[in-house]
C-alpha cells in the first residue's frame, strides 16, 4: 500500500526531473548568473537577502566593475564601501561581506558548507546556495522562498518558520549529481517567479500534477511582532561652512553618516532649548517637517529643523551640502530632510 510518506519520499526523488528541464527553459537572464565565480556568488546572495533582485542588478554589476576581486573588496575604505551599498540598505551586511573578503583574503576560498558558515554574515542558507551553486555539492539552500514551494507542493500546514531544517535534510539526498548549483536555482527561481506570496501562477507550473494544494493558502502567516516606535528630533545644520554630519555611535545604521539628532519629539521652543545646551548662541529654525521611516522592526517618529548658524558645532564633521548624497553616503532614513540642508 503507498502510504502518505512514500508518497512524499517518491515526491522528493522526482522534484530534479521535475524542475532541472523547467529551470533550463524559463530560469532568468540575471547577471550573477554568467558564472559559478564564488566571489561573484558571495556578493549578489549578500545583496539579494532582504532585497528584491531588480533593485540589486545596477549596484551588482556596479559593485563589481569598482571592486572586481576580493582583494578589492578587502582592502576597500568604509566611505567608498557604504557609497556603493548606498540605495540597498541593511548596511551591516556590506561590513560583513568586506570583514569575509577579508577571511578570504587570508585564508582561501572555504568550499564546503561549514566552513562558508564561518564567513561574516554567512548563515546555513547563504552556505547551502555557494556550496551548491559553486562547488557543486549536494547542500541544499531553504529560504522563504522554498519553504513556500515545499510547503504548498505537501500541503504542509506547520508553521514556515519550523520546517527550514526539515527540508534541508529532506532535499538533501535527491541533489542530482554534476547539477547540483541549477537544481538549488531552480527551487529559488520557482517560488521567485511562479509560486509566488499571493496567486502563484499554478498554471505554468511543473510541480502541479504534484502539487497537494494549487493555491496560496499556505504557508500560514506567522503572527508578526509589533514594530517599536521611536520618536527622534532631527537638526539639519545650513552654515557658511556647509552641513554638519555625524557618525552613528549605536543601533540600526550605527557607523553611518547621519544628522545631528536626539531623542523625543521636540516642538521649537525645546529645539532651541536643546541647542542652547549644546553651546549655541545665535541661530534660527525653520519650521519642523515630519516623517516616518519604517525598518523591520523598528519605525521612527523624525521631526526635523534646518539651523541656520554661523558657528561651526566641533562636534559635527563639515562637508559642501551638495557633496551629501553624491560623494557623502546617507542612509534613506536621513535623505528625506536632506534638502533642508540647502
Ligand atoms: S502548483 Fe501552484 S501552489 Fe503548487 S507548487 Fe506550483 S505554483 Fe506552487
Amino acid at each position: 500500500m503507498n502510504t502518505f510518506a512514500d508518497d512524499t519520499k517518491k515526491i522528493y526523488a522526482e522534484l530534479p526531473s521535475l524542475l532541472l528541464p523547467w529551470y533550463g527553459q524559463n530560469k532568468r537572464d540575471l547577471p550573477w548568473r554568467e558564472n559559478t565565480d564564488p566571489y561573484r556568488v558571495l556578493v549578489s546572495e549578500i545583496m539579494l537577502q532582504q532585497t528584491r533582485v531588480e533593485a540589486v542588478r545596477e549596484h551588482y554589476l556596479r559593485f563589481l566593475r569598482e571592486l572586481p576581486s576580493v582583494a578589492d573588496l578587502a582592502a576597500c575604505p568604509d566611505d567608498k564601501l557604504m557609497k556603493l551599498w548606498e540605495g540597498l540598505g541593511y548596511y551591516s551586511r556590506a561590513k560583513n561581506l568586506r570583514e569575509a573578503a577579508r577571511q578570504i583574503a587570508a585564508e582561501g576560498f572555504p568550499d564546503t558548507r561549514e566552513g562558508l558558515k564561518k564567513l561574516k554574515g554567512v548563515g546555513e542558507y547563504t552556505a547551502g546556495a555557494m556550496a551548491s551553486i559553486c562547488f557543486s555539492r549536494p547542500e541544499p539552500a531553504v529560504d522563504g522562498n522554498v519553504v513556500r514551494v515545499l510547503s504548498r507542493l505537501f500541503g504542509d500546514e506547520r508553521p514556515a518558520e519550523t520546517l527550514c531544517e526539515e527540508y534541508t535534510k529532506k532535499l538533501a539526498p535527491v541533489y542530482p549529481e554534476g547539477r547540483c548549483g541549477d537544481f538549488t536555482q531552480s527551487l529559488m527561481e520557482l517560488g521567485a517567479t511562479v509560486c509566488t506570496p499571493r496567486s502563484p501562477k499554478c498554471m505554468l507550473c511543473p510541480l502541479l500534477s504534484r502539487c497537494k494544494t494549487k493555491g496560496d493558502s499556505l504557508p500560514r502567516p506567522a503572527a508578526k511582532a509589533e514594530r517599536k516606535k521611536f520618536e527622534m528630533t532631527v537638526f539639519v545644520f545650513v552654515t557658511p561652512f556647509g552641513t554638519g554630519l555625524r557618525r552613528r555611535e549605536t543601533g540600526v545604521l550605527k557607523g553611518l553618516w547621519e544628522f545631528y539628532n536626539t531623542e523625543g519629539k521636540q516642538d521649537e521652543k525645546a529645539a532651541a532649548a536643546h541647542l542652547k545646551s549644546l553651546g549655541l548662541k545665535n541661530f534660527s529654525l525653520s519650521a519642523p517637517k515630519t516623517h516616518k521611516h519604517v525598518f523591520t522592526h523598528l519605525e521612527w517618529d523624525m521631526t526635523a529643523y534646518g539651523v541656520r548658524t554661523e558657528e561651526k558645532p566641533g562636534f559635527l564633521t563639515w562637508f559642501p551640502a551638495e557633496e551629501i548624497g553624491k560623494n557623502i553616503a546617507l542612509p534613506s532614513a536621513f535623505r528625506w530632510c536632506a534638502k533642508m540642508s540647502e
